[in-house]
């Protein structure tokens, strides 16, 4: 009827608050968002998801970085998914731009030769995005003072209520990186990266710890299986991508212009990272939290899980996949093992 129309259209948006938990209770985080314009529509459902399933309740600051200036409409757009505080960051030239000795005629040569070969082989954007997601993101003035971050992006999605906060009990555990699917990456987009860590590895042995995870992305044939974790989720101890030996790493795969002749993404590059710098005891599967980016999907399969979860989780990807088996399955490797791998390679 009439009135009944007009009564739903005098509802005030529904706006439900919590009390925040209490100081020490959390860490200096934020979620972080690399996003464009074009996407805000994707931003606003992965908000809304993130928001009702944890954030609402752990209010922690979202900083949303672009490229590009944000017009006003999108800053409305997300304002108004969220009562938290949303930051709004550009990237300049240094942080959104060609690896030292790479050439735009050279990039440009280089991705007419790959457009073809795979995903994204002949956009440019994707290479500066890999390129800051590498080895910019952690040092952006909006970032640079945090000692957290959670990674989200547009139409992602979030099945199960998470309620505790993944951020502290990476903390109180001593974990340093977090995550949630472990793929399989396309050889043809990393072609030369483990050649070219392999030497950094060699050039910088005392960069490296006693032990860590190297044979989670390393056969015993020494060469990279492949392995990464899907970086579009991930939550990061910031120590570790700020540490002498990532900025030595970083710098010496920059320097090679493999971002740009190549299209290595910021995925390998982190997991390989992460697995060289880290030991397993550092490293979490966060198996309880249900997540999908498109193209693949983590449904936790625990019978506890079922009441909080909206997802199937015999459509779960996670519990198919090799490189995920092969993380519970591998050992830490000592470093003089690691180094007598690769010298054989
Ligand atoms: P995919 O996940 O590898 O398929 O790549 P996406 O297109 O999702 O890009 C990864 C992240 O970087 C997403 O959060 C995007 O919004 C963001 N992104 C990618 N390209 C650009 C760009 O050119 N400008 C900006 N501002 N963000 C970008
Ligand atoms: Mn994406």
């Amino acid at each position: 009827t009439r009135e009944a129309t007009l009564e739903l259209g005098r509802m005030p948006p529904a706006r439900v608050s919590f009390d925040p938990p209490a100081p020490g209770e959390r860490v200096n985080g934020a979620i972080v968002v690399l996003v464009r314009n074009s996407e805000l529509h994707g931003l606003r459902s992965s908000m809304r998801m993130f928001e009702d399933r944890f954030n609402r309740r752990y209010k922690y600051p979202y900083v949303l970085l672009n490229d590009e200036p944000f017009t006003e409409e999108f800053r409305d757009g997300i304002a108004a998914i969220t009562t938290n505080e949303v930051r709004f960051g550009v990237l300049n030239s240094t942080m959104w731009g060609y690896s030292p000795g790479v050439t735009a005629a050279a990039a440009q040569a280089k991705l007419e030769e790959n457009k073809g070969r795979y995903l994204y082989g002949g956009s440019l954007s994707y290479r500066f995005m890999c390129r800051f997601q590498s080895g910019m993101f952690f040092n952006h003035p909006l970032v640079r003072d945090l000692d957290w971050y959670w990674r989200l992006e547009p139409d992602v999605k979030y099945f199960c209520d998470i309620d505790y906060d993944p951020f502290v009990y990476m903390r109180d555990k001593g974990l340093k990186y977090g995550f949630t699917i472990a793929p399989r990456e396309n050889g043809k987009t990393v072609e030369t990266l483990w050649f070219h860590t392999r030497e950094w590895i060699k050039a910088n042995q005392q960069l490296l710890p006693d032990r860590s995870l190297a044979n989670w992305v390393m056969g015993t044939d020494g060469h990279y299986n492949m392995c990464h974790f899907w970086s579009n989720f991930e939550i990061v101890d910031l120590s570790l991508y700020r540490s002498e030996a990532y900025a030595s790493y970083f710098e010496h795969l920059d320097r090679t212009g493999g971002f740009f002749y190549e299209r290595w993404g910021d995925a390998p590059v982190h997991s390989i990272a992460a697995a060289l710098l880290l030991n397993k005891s550092q490293i979490h599967w966060f198996e309880d939290i249900g997540y999908e980016h498109p193209g693949n999907m983590h449904c936790p399969r625990d019978e506890a899980m079922h009441s909080r979860c909206i997802c199937d989780a015999d459509r779960s990807y996670t519990y198919r996949s090799a490189c995920q088996s092969r993380f519970a399955k591998v050992s830490n490797m000592r470093r003089d093992r690691l180094l007598e791998l690769i010298g054989q390679s």
